[in-house]
């Protein structure tokens, strides 16, 4: 047999039968490799062997000791297969008891000495263990009597076939090549793959395990960051159309407004203006909170780029909000030279003008409007632009890199005319960002962040609601704001993205309950994912013509609007939304000089939640953003199936020094090799990675 390798296919291995290959190869399991980078889920220290006299009930522990008694067969009553075997070690007597395998039995015999690890039991008869990790006293410690890792099940294949395969690897394999160059690895004082590896999967103690995870933390994140930054070098090689001399326009523009622009907004504005007119393609995220003014400073680029003659995107994640944002840009820019169009699933608009899907699609293509608002779907429809010179994608956090990547390229993609140029590109975010995600996951983009509320903003009050009574002083206090002309907002937790009938249902049952015997005096309206679009928007028109006092709304609907005379919310069920997502929706209300409420209600017996209390005391999305990362971890902020980052790296994504290191890392390297020729190992293995976060 040829030497083992990190290349050696499973199948070469004797213990690697049909039946198991198979559920392996379908989880991606071939290679010697892929086996060794399964690791650990946690460890269980089974390392001290203990007097059987001194087990208590509960523990988790090892002894060692004599079989005196064996019996396995059938139980009487349910015919479940049983093993038992009763383990003297002089200081006493403890049984260790197996359903249903078989095996066990023949592997045991009376007399052999065993080592037991697990849960220590007690029934009628005495102490047991209930399926135990065992293995004979004479053999090196593998199931038990150390720090026994604890692997994910993998379609079927156990924790225990993976230990023991791991271990074995390592009694064979000689060289495991590394491919992070040596002198990264010394700077930072981290293990090699090999050692590491070692670290993991058979570690002597808490330390060499938590090296070896701080060491592949290390490996993805930099991975992650050779790619980040290698998408952005390839982006500041193509060229982008030049908008040049916007700034005095901008200014004279900015002065015309009702309201002073705060400086946070004209800094991102002064930023945005400054690198549209380079010769690279922007490539910018606009980090900002709810109500910060966003809309704002894309209305400015997209003016600028309007006037110069070019045409600009603005993407929303919703029907509803793409409306909204072409009916708040109609007004801004009733003055200006240029024509605005609406173009989702459900509206076409030219100006102001209704116009067919085709007639749209020829004006765009001719260049006619400058400014075209519309849904993604704008991009899956194939629409050919005339000079398409800014893409503005709103709401957009829940998107990774890679989604990011794709919608970038099928941007560029769209037909200008003159394909060889890549638009601009502003991503705003739905939510702010704490620094160290934003670095980590959008490290290839400059950043402008908003900061600062616009003057006169009074902060939200927010409550939680304890118990009924607090429900009836709410209810009764959303009556004397509807007096006062104000309106409610009804949140209602609905499943994401595709809402259940059942939900729909609920929401229905709730708008019935509260018009019959809560508000028999006011209107209530409902909106929810299941609508049309048009429905929604009519639903949403009552509600801003004031037509309705209280609007019923399911999470889908949520993001965005603008109705600056709501100034009650109260959200059902808050406990099981994210921090950030109720930041969210609280930002629906507050948005005018008018003091604002919002009431949690958590579902029952989840008044005491750390999150919701976090929302009481902070008004700051970025505070209550961190403090969300503190609490839930990135996987929760941002999905970690979205996040195109493995668990591992996200575990360690509160770190901010690792993703600075990692960054700068990658950065370094990349100076002296930027496509990796002289990495071969590390190229392979940013291949290896891309794939695996394109499969998630
Ligand atoms: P978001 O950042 O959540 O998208 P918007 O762009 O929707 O916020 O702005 C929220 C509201 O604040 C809008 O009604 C907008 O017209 C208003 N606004 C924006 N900038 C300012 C400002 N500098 N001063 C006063 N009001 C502003
Ligand atoms: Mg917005």
């Amino acid at each position: 047999m040829p030497p083992l390798t990190i290349e050696t296919p499973l199948g070469a291995l004797p213990a690697f039968k049909k039946s198991i290959l198979a559920k392996l190869e379908k989880r991606d399991f071939h290679t010697v490799g892929d086996l060794l980078r399964h690791l650990p889920r946690s460890y269980e220290d089974y390392s001290v062997i203990r007097p059987v006299a001194e087990l208590s009930v509960g523990e988790l522990a090892t002894v060692e000791g004599k079989v005196v008694r064996l019996s396995a067969g059938r139980t009487y009553r349910k015919q479940v297969f049983l093993t038992e075997a009763t383990v003297s070690d002089g200081t006493g007597e403890i049984r260790a008891v197996w359903f249903g395998n078989r095996f066990i039995a023949q592997t045991l015999s009376e007399g052999a000495r065993i080592r037991l690890s697990g849960r220590v039991a007690e029934d009628g008869k005495g102490l047991l263990f209930q399926t135990p990790d065992y293995e004979r006293a004479s053999r090196a410690a593998t199931h038990t009597a150390r720090l026994i890792p604890v692997y994910p099940e993998v379609g079927g294949v156990s924790s225990r076939f993976f230990r023991w395969q791991i271990t074995e690897l390592f009694t064979k394999l000689k060289t495991i090549p590394d491919p992070i160059p040596e002198d990264i690895l010394t700077r930072l004082h981290l293990p090699t793959f090999q050692v590491a590896l070692r670290y993991v999967h058979l570690p002597k103690n808490d330390d060499e395990w938590m090296l070896a995870r701080k060491r592949f933390a290390f490996d993805e994140m930099f991975l992650f960051q050779l790619k980040a930054l290698q998408a952005k070098a390839l982006y500041d090689t193509s060229s982008a159309i030049r908008i040049l001399d916007a700034h005095d326009s901008t200014g004279q523009f900015l002065g015309s407004l009702p309201f002073k622009p705060t400086d946070a907004q004209a800094r991102a504005i002064q930023d945005i203006i400054t690198d549209l007119a380079g010769p690279r393609p922007m490539n910018r995220l606009l980090n900002g909170d709810v109500g910060s003014g966003k809309t704002l400073v894309a209305a400015s680029a997209a003016r600028a780029v309007a006037l110069a003659g070019y045409q600009a995107a603005i993407l929303a994640p919703t029907e509803v909000l793409a409306r909204q944002h072409w009916e708040s840009l109609s007004k801004l820019f009733a003055d200006e030279p240029f024509t605005i169009a609406l173009l989702t699933r459900e509206y076409r608009y030219l100006g102001r003008d209704e116009a067919s899907k085709v007639a749209l699609g020829k004006a765009i293509e001719a260049g006619i409007p400058k400014i075209i608002v519309g849904t993604h779907a704008i991009l899956q429809e194939g629409i050919r632009f005339h000079d398409l010179a800014l893409v503005v994608v709103d709401e957009q956090h829940r998107f990774g890199v890679e989604q990011r990547a794709e919608l970038q390229t099928r941007a560029s993609g769209l037909d200008d005319g003159e394909s060889e140029r890549i638009p601009h590109f502003l991503t705003m975010t739905a939510t702010p960002i704490p620094r160290t995600l934003a670095l980590a996951f959008f490290g290839d983009l400059s950043l402008s962040v908003l900061d600062e509320m616009p003057a006169g903003r009074r902060p939200i009050e927010t409550k939680i609601a304890r118990n009924n009574a607090d429900r009836e002083l709410v209810y009764g206090f959303v009556r004397s704001e509807a007096a006062k002309g104000h309106q409610t907002f009804v949140i209602l937790p609905l499943v994401e993205e595709s809402e259940a009938l059942e939900d729909v249902k609920s929401a229905t049952a709730e708008v019935e309950r509260l018009r019959a015997d809560v508000f028999p005096d006011l209107r209530v309206g409902l909106v929810h994912g299941r609508m049309k679009a048009k429905e929604k928007e009519e639903e949403m028109r009552k509600f801003r013509d004031r037509e309705t006092d209280v609007l019923v709304a399911t999470a889908v609907v949520e993001v965005g609007v603008d109705i600056p005379n709501a100034t009650v919310m109260i959200i059902e069920n808050a406990d099981r939304f994210g921090l950030a997502q109720l930041h969210q929706f609280r930002g629906r209300i507050g948005r005018s000089e008018k003091k604002s409420f919002c009431f949690l209600f958590p579902g029952d017996g989840a008044a005491e939640n750390a999150r919701l209390e976090t929302l009481e005391k902070s008004a700051s999305g970025f505070e209550i953003a961190e403090a969300d990362l503190a609490l839930r971890g990135p996987g929760a902020f941002f999905g970690t199936r979205q996040s195109g980052l493995p668990d591992i790296a996200m575990e360690n994504l509160t770190n901010l020094r690792l993703v600075e290191i990692a960054r700068a890392e990658a950065g370094d390297l990349l100076v002296s090799d930027p496509s990796l020729e002289r990495h071969s190992l590390l190229r392979d293995e940013l291949r290896r990675f891309e794939e695996k976060i394109h499969l998630e």
